[in-house]
């Protein structure tokens, strides 16, 4: 029945030939785990083929102008932020996102030296925890979360006239709760603080309004949604106007005002040049275009609309089949609260996480302490992969086929 219904809507799907458009070398592999890892566009293939062999082989060092190796950062910045609804030189792709993450809070903190406390939730991505439990001297007040959402109002209550700095997972990577930005943003700035939003789950993965919710500062991945592949440098965005009033704490040549004029004192670019650091990585660089490309011609919003059909998809089948045997949904229920993953949780969730990816070909992605994510990215995933992938799931629990598997737990899940 289901899986008549999952044929029906791919047929009818306007967005099902971009499949076409990656590498798919094993049609019966179910990968549901683009939300950690994008699959590899075709595209890119050629594209780093061409960095590697013509720019870097034949031209060598010519290339830095010759292919503007040297302005990647920008140029790739000013097309990611038209998946942030930014605008082109707000945004720099560059580093990783816990790097970047780092240099925005301690550029941010830097504004109002009275103020040092740090509101954040349990939710968000333990990286950004641990980078802002690193810096000396801070507050840092973690609002708890109520079962797998934070509600807004309980984040707003920590809010007061000390608090430098409000950052969160605007989609958090466990639960897939898709915060409010325009609201908590406003909320931040009511008592004077500044608000940095990881978009490392939603980049991709739903529309994104920076510059009409005001925010301030932002950072987000690149091998997730956007399929930049692994470690993909990340981007970051900084509204124009804070600009020139923030400085990097990590003062390299490359966001130094003249980097070629090998001048001995550091003066920071203007604009948002001066958030680099070192050298941009070309290789990553360049893989990063095509993936960013595919998503901007889908567009987002039709890419958002096929999304929750999915995730809808997904829970409607979990409710019918799955909470029977005890599965619970660990993601907000309403369309509008989550974004683009879905996460159920059983206590044996990482057994059962193994036997899907060894024994049933379906690859979502376990986290502790019981839960499996099942990333739906819309440019790839078919609705008869979602349907398929939860019958399979069903099968897996209902035959305890998972219990030949071990209980002790790989290094990377
Ligand atoms: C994946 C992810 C990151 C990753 O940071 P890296 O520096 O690339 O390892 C950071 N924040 C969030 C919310 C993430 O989901």
């Amino acid at each position: 029945m289901s899986l008549e219904l999952a044929r029906r809507l791919d047929a009818a799907d306007p967005l099902a030939s971009f499949r076409d458009r990656f590498v798919v070398d094993d049609p019966t592999l179910i990968y549901l785990d683009g939300n950690s890892l994008g699959r590899l566009p075709k595209a890119t293939a050629e594209r780093v083929r061409d960095t590697v062999e013509r720019q870097w082989g034949s031209r060598l060092i010519r290339s830095w102008g010759e292919a503007e190796w040297v302005s990647l950062p920008q140029r790739l910045g000013a097309k990611v932020a038209g998946l942030l609804g930014a605008r082109a030189d707000e945004v720099l792709v560059c580093d990783s996102t816990s790097v970047n993450f780092y240099k925005l809070v301690r550029a941010a903190l830097a504004l109002d030296p009275t103020r040092r406390r740090v509101v954040t939730d349990a939710a968000n991505f333990p990286s950004d925890l641990y980078l802002l439990q690193g810096i000396e001297g801070l507050t840092i007040t973690r609002v708890p979360s109520e079962g797998v959402v934070t509600p807004p109002e309980t984040i707003e209550a920590a809010l007061a006239d000390d608090v430098a700095l409000l950052t969160l997972s605007h989609v958090s990577f466990k639960s897939g709760q898709l915060h409010d930005m325009a609201r908590l943003t406003d909320s931040a700035h009511r008592v004077g603080a500044r608000v940095l939003w990881d978009l490392s789950h939603s980049v991709g993965a739903v529309p994104l309004a920076l510059s009409e919710c005001q925010a301030d500062m932002a950072v987000g991945c690149g091998y997730k949604y956007l399929n930049g592949g692994p470690g993909s440098p990340a981007f970051l965005y900084v509204r124009h106007d804070l600009q020139d009033r923030l400085v990097s704490p990590i003062q390299g040549w490359f966001g130094q005002r003249d980097a070629f004029d090998f001048s001995l004192e550091y003066q920071p670019a203007t604009g948002i040049s001066r958030f680099l650091a070192g050298t941009p990585p070309v290789l990553a660089m360049v893989a990063l275009e095509p993936g960013v490309d595919l998503l901007m011609e889908a567009g987002m919003s039709a890419l958002r609309e096929k999304s929750i059909r999915q995730t809808e998809l997904l829970i409607q089948l979990w409710e019918e089949e799955l909470a029977p045997l005890g599965v619970t949904l660990n993601s907000p229920r309403e369309a509008l609260g989550r974004g683009s993953h879905v996460s159920l949780g059983h206590p044996e969730a990482w057994r059962i996480n193994q036997a899907l990816i060894q024994t049933e070909s379906v690859i979502p992605d376990f986290r502790a302490p019981d839960t499996i994510r099942f990333g739906i990215t819309p440019l790839y995933t078919s609705f008869e992969e979602v349907a398929e992938a939860m019958s399979r799931l069903r099968r897996v629990i209902q035959t305890r086929s998972y219990e030949r598997f071990s209980e002790s737990r790989a290094a990377v899940t």
